[in-house]
């Protein structure tokens, strides 16, 4: 029996990284997925290989958010899960970053994720899962990544609040707080981004020293914890952020 026998759940941001694994896992589990993205191509290709539906979804957009409510309801007649996923990174100074800038990571990290708990909350007539995707920076300050780390701030605000408002229509909401992971956002270069491989290199070198466990994590891993919190496992816990991290958070090392 998979953890997520017959349960329809949504995974924006799934067309790679992250998403995507998280997507593959849940069909692994027997949740009939949603492979939700901007990047129709690649999505359209993780969908067919695990047997999902895709939905074009930008997921700052309300109009979008109703129209694959709609391909979800027909396909499937309803929805019990949400794993709020896509995200965007900018790297800025506070002082340089244009109000533009800003307002983009706003309305893709933190609108995304009202709009996806709002529209899916409605929807989850039998109760059901949201897994929001925050952030180490959602817990602590990281320099250069303002908007971001703001944005991943209010994404913990949000899940506590809906955690509150949604527990007795027997819904579920957490927040997932990655540090640093592998894939195309933490690693540009490897997504076809300046730098190569001696970029690819720098970065690795740098998280073996920073991060207590010596690596940068691995999507899959980020999936495991998502489906945890998506699954009866987690069934007495709502509203709490879940750090992964590979003790990066713990504390600063002096020897
Ligand atoms: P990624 O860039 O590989 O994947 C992000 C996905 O989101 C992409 O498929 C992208 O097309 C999609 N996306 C972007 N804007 C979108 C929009 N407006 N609507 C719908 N989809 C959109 O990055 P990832 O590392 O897999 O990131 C997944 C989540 O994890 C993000 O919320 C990110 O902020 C968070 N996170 C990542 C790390 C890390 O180190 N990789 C650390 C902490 C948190």
């Amino acid at each position: 029996m998979g953890k997520l026998d017959g349960r329809v759940v949504l995974v924006t941001g799934a067309a790679r990284g992250q998403g995507e694994q998280e997507a593959r896992l849940f069909a692994q589990e027997g949740a009939r997925v949603v492979v939700a993205d901007v990047l129709d191509e690649p999505g359209e290709a993780v969908a067919k290989e695990i047997g999902a539906r895709y939905v074009h979804l930008d997921v700052g957009r309300e109009d979008d958010w109703q129209a694959a409510l709609a391909v979800v309801r027909e396909t499937y007649g309803r929805i019990d899960g949400l794993v709020n996923n896509a995200g965007i990174l900018r790297f800025n100074s506070l002082l340089d970053t244009p109000l533009d800038e800003f307002m983009e990571v706003v309305r893709v990290n933190q609108v995304g994720c009202f709009l996806g708990i709002r529209t899916v909350g409605r929807e989850m007539a039998q109760g059901g899962t949201i897994v929001n995707t925050a952030s180490y920076t959602g817990l602590t300050g990281m320099a250069a990544v303002g908007a971001y780390a703001a944005s991943k701030h209010a994404i913990l605000g949000l899940t506590r609040v809906a955690a509150l408002e949604l527990a007795r229509r027997g819904i579920r909401v957490n927040a997932v707080c990655p540090g640093a992971v592998d894939t195309p956002m933490s690693r540009p270069a490897a997504a076809g981004g300046a730098g190569g491989e001696e970029a690819a290199r720098a970065i690795e070198g740098f998280y073996r020293r920073l991060v207590p466990l010596g690596r940068m994590g691995r999507a899959e891993e980020v999936a495991r914890l998502a489906l945890f919190l998506s699954c009866e496992d987690s069934s007495y816990i709502t509203g709490q952020p879940f750090v992964i991290d590979g003790g990066w958070l713990a504390g600063v090392s002096v020897v």
